[in-house]
């Protein structure tokens, strides 16, 4: 993928040959995101940047120099891929990187190669990553993750979380830096769900201090958890109570988006966030349409009227939902900042819409898919998924601005 700075400062691109849309990415929102979420979360918390998946479709290439420029000193990424990736990108920045989504064994001797710090949750990754750095020559940190109600990664306190803490506990080559949970339910303000998990966490904490294994860091916040903020009072007096340091690990809403807060208290974060990402394209056919004539594949649109319709070159191969189909989600872009409906199914490549009402379209005109009046959650409700969703899927050249 060719990278090339084009303006100093905030504008560079990634070109992606044949996509006929492109992704503009404001660095200056994105590290306004960044001081809105840190100064949210609370004084003296760290505050880790997920750039997983791809900076969930905003581009790793593009989001991690502008975070770590904003101050970030964590990044979090999926897997040992976009960990050595990131490492190629950023060479020199001293940022660390925590490999959060799937330790495999076979993954130690690439983390320790390239300073990459795993979560970890079975006295297996810890032995793999102690051969790995022992094979290196120094010790290296790994996080242990805590299950808590989640069922994916994650150590059970009790005998699961004992294995793993007595492996680390004598250990020369591998430390416990942090100890970290995932909740499933941290949008629900007052969830049970989240009651019964901080309590495991409290009950894991105590395990770990019991078997003199000191964390610098304890974390289980996502972007909502930090929004919902019962969650972050509990954490940062917990972290204090043990000397450690709370972290919190936002990802959709460095981005721009937050879900909404569940329940009685509803989050402050939101409000102080913009999105991140416009996609756009052109127009690059028009075309008039009597009464009678049908839109598309399956000929599922047929019109009542006379019709002026534009030809938009992305559809759902570019991410751009076939749920947005009229009479199915019933999704719009925006003409001349204007509403134009999709008109008939989206095709793999192609949209149309329907321009009638609005004046002076022309072919070359800039369409707005995605952005100011065209909200990745419109685009969620389209389809029934969630903005996470939305914009992880969407394809085009990556333009910072
Ligand atoms: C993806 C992820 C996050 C970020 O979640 P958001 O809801 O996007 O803020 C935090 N922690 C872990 C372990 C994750 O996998």
């Amino acid at each position: 993928m060719p990278l090339n700075v084009a303006l100093p400062g905030l504008h560079f691109s990634c070109g992606v040959a044949g996509l006929k849309s492109w992704i503009e990415i404001s660095g200056a929102r994105l590290a306004e995101n960044f001081r809105a979420v840190r100064s949210v979360a609370g004084v003296g918390v760290e505050v880790l940047a997920v750039i997983k998946a791809d900076a969930y479709g905003h581009g790793a290439a593009v989001c991690a120099p502008v975070l770590v420029e904003a101050g970030a000193k964590w990044l979090g990424v999926s897997d040992l891929e976009e960990g050595v990736t990131q490492r190629e990108l950023m060479p020199h920045s001293g940022v660390r990187v925590l490999v959060m989504c799937g330790m495999e064994a076979g993954d130690a001797v690439g983390m320790v190669a390239h300073g990459l710090t795993p979560v970890v949750w079975t006295a297996e990754h810890v032995m793999a990553m102690e051969r790995a750095a022992r094979a290196g020559g120094h010790r290296v940190p790994v996080h242990v993750e805590v299950e808590t109600g989640m069922a994916r990664q994650g150590a059970a306190v009790g005998e699961e979380l004992a294995k793993v803490l007595e492996r680390l506990a004598n250990s020369r080559w591998v430390s416990c830096e942090g100890v970290m949970t995932h909740l499933c339910c941290s949008e629900v303000a007052g969830a049970g769900t989240t009651k019964v998990a901080l309590e495991r966490f409290a009950a894991a904490l105590e395990q770990v201090t019991a078997a003199g294994v000191k964390p610098e860091f304890v974390h289980l916040a996502n972007t909502s958890a930090v929004d919902e903020g019962g969650t972050m009072r509990w954490i940062r007096a917990k972290a204090k109570a043990m000397g450690a340091r709370a972290m919190v690990r936002p990802g959709v809403g460095l981005y721009g988006h937050c879900l909404p807060i569940e329940g009685a208290g509803a989050g402050s974060l939101g409000s102080k966030l913009a999105p991140v990402m416009e996609w756009k394209t052109r127009v690059i056919g028009l075309r008039e349409i009597e009464v009678g004539m049908t839109v598309g594949y399956g000929a599922t649109f047929v019109a009542a009227k006379t019709m002026r319709l534009a030809l938009l070159p992305v559809g759902y191969a570019d991410g751009f939902r076939r749920a947005a189909s009229s009479g199915v989600g019933d999704g719009w872009v925006i003409v001349k900042g204007q509403k134009a409906s999709v008109v008939g199914r989206v095709s793999m490549n192609l949209v149309v819409v329907d321009v009638t009402e609005i004046a002076g379209v022309v072919e070359g005109d800039e369409v707005l898919l995605l952005g100011n009046g065209v909200s990745a959650e419109d685009h969620a409700r389209w389809s029934g998924t969630i903005a996470y969703d939305v914009l992880c899927g969407v394809r085009g050249r990556m333009v910072r601005v």
